[in-house]
């Protein structure tokens, strides 16, 4: 396989690692985008200048400054030979960031070395915090089996949906869709087989949203759609092509097809709801539809 160089440089340009490289002098020539992010130092602020002009200051951990001194890419460039270390970098804001550094050399077409390359990583706790906080963001709100909005999220939702509609006048509208006769599909195949039911349903309904609108998991085998900027006759078109998604789908299994259908209930909002009454009204459509023989959509 061969790649164009443009493909190389976005590449290299969208590592997660930081990279840049120096001339023999140790003029910087290049920063990529994940330099800026660790050190806040743009590309515009550093490339033309030199390392050892102070800009990056790295010290090791006992406070020795390495561009004056032992700096491992001056060495490399010297001899050729690869390094790692682990230094502080001086960070725009003041504070010192301690990265992991390795370095080589820029080869030149001749096998000679026109330069250095420094990858660094940041190997503060920042990242692992903020990772750590997305991961307790999507526990909070993410509903762990079909990886949808969680009950939560969707309450927080609907919120920001009443204030968009008080402020902008931007309706919207809510499809409660449950699953029917669930309880027999979960006696008659397992809670296993119930289990991939309930992702794939959501998987239908992520696969088919408009990007503004939000699915989520109400509970059990109930299924939430928050659906912006719609009116009812537009609604009920939208929750009765989702409800025959459904019923044309299915899954295999023990080399069988099953199938599931939902039945919905579908509302838009008034100018006097709450967000208990635009579910309870929505939770009462879905009854009705249950009532009237399942694998329907009432709208009210
Ligand atoms: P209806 O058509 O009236 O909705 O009948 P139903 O059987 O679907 O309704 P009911 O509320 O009596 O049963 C809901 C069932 O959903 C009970 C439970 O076994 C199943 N269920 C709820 N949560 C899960 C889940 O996380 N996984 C699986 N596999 N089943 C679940
Ligand atoms: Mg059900
Ligand atoms: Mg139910």
């Amino acid at each position: 396989m061969k790649l164009e160089k443009d493909v190389y440089e976005r590449i290299i340009e969208n590592l997660h690692d930081g990279l840049y490289f120096v001339d023999r002098n140790r003029v910087i020539t290049y920063w990529n985008r994940a330099a800026e992010q660790i050190s806040g130092f743009t590309a515009d602020e550093v490339i033309g200048t030199s390392c050892s002009q102070n800009i990056l200051t790295h010290v090791d951990s006992e406070g020795h400054n390495l561009c004056t001194g032992m700096c491992p890419l001056a060495a490399t460039i010297a001899d050729g030979k690869p390094r790692e270390a682990e230094v502080y970098m001086h960070h725009k804001d003041g504070h010192r960031i301690p990265v992991s550094v390795r370095v080589s050399i820029l080869p030149g077409r001749n096998g000679d070395i026109v330069g250095g390359i420094e990858l660094f990583s940041d190997i503060s706790n920042r990242a692992a915090n903020e990772l750590r906080i997305k991961e307790l963001e999507k526990l909070a709100l993410l509903d762990n089996l079909t990886l949808l909005a969680n009950r939560n999220y969707i309450e927080k939702e609907i919120q920001i949906r009443f204030e968009e509609k008080r402020r902008y006048n931007i309706p919207f509208g809510i499809l409660f869709m449950d699953i029917d006769h669930f309880k027999k599909f979960n006696d008659t195949y397992g809670h296993d087989v119930g289990d991939v039911v309930l992702k794939f349903i959501a998987n239908t309904f992520v696969a088919n949203a408009r990007p503004f609108d939000l699915y989520g998991r109400w509970g059990g085998e109930e299924f939430i759609g928050i659906i912006r900027n719609i009116n009812s006759p537009e609604l009920e078109q939208l929750g009765n092509r989702l409800r025959l998604l459904v019923e044309k789908s299915y899954i295999i299994h023990d080399n069988k097809k099953l199938y599931v259908t939902v039945s919905v209930g579908a509302t838009v909002v008034n100018d006097n709801d709450t967000i208990d009454s635009l579910i309870k009204r929505a939770d009462t459509l879905l009854y009705q539809s249950k009532a009237a023989g399942r694998n329907r959509l009432a709208m009210g």
